[in-house]
């Protein structure tokens, strides 16, 4: 299943080394990296390297690389030194998802709004 690739995704082209990225973070189930348009002083994205569509195709069967990217991001955010940070998951082009490639955006370094635009 962790080796389910979709050859024409950015974010598994990423995983593959086809499209640079600055790499936090891999191991074999999942990878951080910065986003290449950041919106806080420091915003990384966490993806399962198996290509899931979106937080809306998570099931039994693939939840446990889900899981495993909450563990990265405990991780990356203490090795960071960071406290204060937002995970976020876009859902569909309407919630702003852009790219169909399950990610968890972090975001840090600035005072956050509530609710979100
Ligand atoms: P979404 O809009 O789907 O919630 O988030 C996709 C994120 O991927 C955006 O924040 C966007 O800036 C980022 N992104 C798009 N293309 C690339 C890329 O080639 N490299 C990196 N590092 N980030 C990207
Ligand atoms: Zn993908």
């Amino acid at each position: 299943m962790l080796n389910v690739q979709n050859p024409d995704c950015l974010f598994c082209r990423i995983v593959r080394g086809e499209i640079p990225a600055k790499i936090i973070y891999k191991d074999e189930k999942c990878v951080a990296f910065y986003d290449i348009d950041p919106q806080a002083p420091i915003h990384f994205l966490v993806i399962p390297k198996v290509h899931i569509s979106s937080c809306g195709e998570i099931n039994g069967a693939n939840s446990l690389v889900v899981s495993h990217c909450f563990e990265v991001i405990t991780k990356v955010t203490k090795e960071l030194g960071i406290t204060d940070f937002r995970v976020v998951s876009n859902c569909g082009p309407q919630a702003g998802q852009s790219v169909p490639h399950l990610h968890f955006h972090v975001l840090a370094g600035r005072d956050m709004t509530w609710p979100p635009g």
